[in-house]
């Protein structure tokens, strides 16, 4: 039997705003507007109905609501928000992994807000142009995001000093910073999902990953096999 955990964006697909030339391109996400917001190369398109034959889970930054307006089939368990979240087939959060969350989130939850507004702060005295949630899915909040141009965000990371993200895991990849609690950690899910489908599955398992970020390869590390996209974050450390 073949698992496979697979980052979505940059992975599986790419934003529209990333294709130059969208012949043979695929729709594979849409935005709350209605408009494309991914397309899937013909490459990727390949990959995906290669995997589509196995339990196919999605390890994904976006959230719950963010993944149902992704146009790919998803059969089996889901990972979102970073791994703060992990639902069933029917999409319903896990009730172990509810646990998990019920004892840590309210220990995390207050600090995600200070620190988004001691980011704010910051960036609002140094002028840039970046624009910072707490990321809540499912009545918990997962993390705390920044967006916006990858410059700023250097900036931010470069000049924050004063901010105190002790306990949180950051990461940064083009546009997008995150800080994450010990919760959101897609090893960890991918880990808490491998023991599960190893007592649901009676017969040996391959376990595969797929990610583009830096981010994903704690994960990845996780499986038997990695598939890493060439253009890609941890392409660029390998070169
Ligand atoms: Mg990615």
């Amino acid at each position: 039997m073949v698992v496979t955990f697979s980052d979505l964006d940059d992975t599986l697909f790419e934003s529209s705003r990333k294709c130059q030339e969208v012949a043979g391109h695929k729709v594979a996400a849409v935005l709350p507007s209605g408009e494309v917001g991914a397309y899937s190369t013909p490459q990727q398109q390949a990959l995906i109905s290669l995997l589509n034959n196995s339990y196919f889970i999605p390890v994904t930054g976006r959230r719950t609501e963010s993944l149902s307006r992704i146009q790919v089939d998803f059969n089996s368990y889901k990972i979102t928000s970073h791994g703060a979240i992990i639902l069933n087939s029917d999409n319903v959060l896990h009730p172990s992994w509810r646990l998990v969350l019920d004892e840590e989130e309210p220990q995390w939850c207050d600090r995600m807000f200070r620190l988004k507004s001691e980011v704010e702060q910051y960036v609002k005295q140094n002028g840039l142009e970046l624009r910072v949630r707490v990321i809540s899915d499912n009545g918990y909040a997962c993390y705390v995001c920044v967006k916006g141009e990858p410059l700023h965000l250097r900036k931010l990371q470069t000049g924050v000093g004063t901010i105190n993200s002790a306990g949180f895991n950051v990461h940064c990849n083009n546009r997008n910073l995150a800080y994450m609690p010990p919760y959101a950690s897609k090893r960890r899910a991918v880990t808490f999902l491998k023991q599960i489908l190893k007592t649901e599955i009676k017969e040996p398992i391959t376990f595969i990953g797929l990610g583009d970020s830096l981010s994903d390869t704690d994960f990845l590390s996780v499986c038997d096999f990695q598939i890493i996209p060439s253009n890609s974050q941890i392409a660029e450390t390998l070169k």
